[in-house]
């Protein structure tokens, strides 16, 4: 299929461009390059512009025969939502509300959603299914979960196929060590905490030790990025062999805590990792951890290589290869 991927040249788009041309399809990248790099396209064609561009988007669509969507474009941080929330809204929900239009005007009736465990806030029952409430506590998870109900009423009404795919915590780097992530600012657990092991910050902050957990730190499910990525096309494919729209959970099914993922950094690493205990982070649940059984069994999807040693070894790999991210890659 030829797909336009918004965002491609972000860390999760990236990752999910390749998995395209692994499995056989065309993807075609829409990107403004705000945060993403060129650098991690690869052989995919790029299209530097913003989603919210009409013209650009139909002619992108007309020119390439384009049959389904993959909607990674977004601003990601939670703590920046809740202080500039309409910065928010305008970049992840008003610009798909266009990006919904200029689709439906040049007859692509598939969307793939990056949307976000974030859209249930803290759940009561853990791990959390799909249907368990979706209440958010960050305008981050807000921001998404206006988009699936959208997306919801028109798969109802009208020819419009979505999924919307309800990430928990992405990590690590394509087994190849190619591509890998690199936001700026950096504010992801995981990159913070390889750049402690290489001296580019004194010490990682952990936000909070004093939640109602095991260790007192933050429990998330964290997700290979690779894994991650196929089950976009397995998502994609289940659509267009005619298949429910609806949400998935992408998690692993486990949880690890802020504490846990420190040490097995630091083995990865074998750097000391100096940590500080800092205040809570606003909008931040205490646990959040996946039951990952609908995309189990709605697309046969599974991940692989999500094991925490997997993920945060093939984190150092790239970052320990790439200390400045793309700015060391070859372009
Ligand atoms: N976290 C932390 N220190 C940091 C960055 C993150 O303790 O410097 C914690 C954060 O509070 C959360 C977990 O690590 O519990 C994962 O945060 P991240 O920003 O990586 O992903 P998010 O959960 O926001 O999607």
């Amino acid at each position: 299929m030829n797909v336009l991927v918004t965002g491609g040249a972000g860390y999760i788009g990236s990752h999910a461009v390749r998995a395209l041309i692994e499995a056989g399809h065309t993807p075609i990248v829409l990107d403004s390059l705000e945060h993403g790099h060129a650098a991690s396209v690869g052989e995919a064609e790029l299209i530097l512009g913003n989603v919210l561009d009409h013209e650009l988007v139909a002619r992108a669509c007309r020119q390439f025969s384009i049959e389904a969507v993959m909607h990674f474009a977004a601003y990601i941080e939670v703590g920046e939502s809740m202080v500039d929330p309409i910065k928010y809204y305008a970049n992840n929900t008003m610009s798909v509300l266009s990006l919904l239009k200029t689709m439906q005007e040049n007859g692509v009736g598939k969307f793939i959603f990056s949307s976000t465990a974030a859209t249930y806030g803290q759940s009561e029952k853990v791990p959390i299914a799909e249907d368990a409430p979706l209440a958010p506590i960050n305008v981050y998870g807000h921001s998404k979960l206006i988009v699936e109900q959208v997306c919801s009423w028109l798969a109802r009404q009208t020819e419009f196929g979505f999924i919307a795919l309800r990430y928990f915590n992405a990590g690590g780097a394509h087994p190849d060590g190619t591509i890998g992530e690199d936001h700026n600012p950096e504010s992801h657990l995981i990159p913070l905490v390889f750049q402690t092991a290489l001296g580019k910050r004194k010490s990682i902050s952990i936000f909070g030790d004093d939640y109602d957990t095991p260790d007192g730190t933050c429990v998330r499910d964290y997700i290979h990025v690779w894994d991650l990525a196929k089950a976009h096309v397995k998502a994609m494919e289940h659509l267009a062999n005619g298949g429910a729209s609806g949400a998935f959970n992408l998690g692993a099914g486990n949880g690890h805590s802020v504490r846990e993922i420190i040490e097995c950094a630091r083995r990865a690493s074998g750097a000391a990792i100096p940590a500080e205990i800092k205040p809570r982070r606003a909008g931040d649940p205490a646990v959040l951890v996946a039951d990952p059984g609908r995309a189990f069994e709605t697309f046969n999807w599974r991940p692989e290589i999500s094991d925490l040693k997997s993920i945060v070894g093939s984190a150092w790999q790239w970052h320990s290869t790439h200390p400045d991210g793309y700015a060391d890659a070859e372009l």
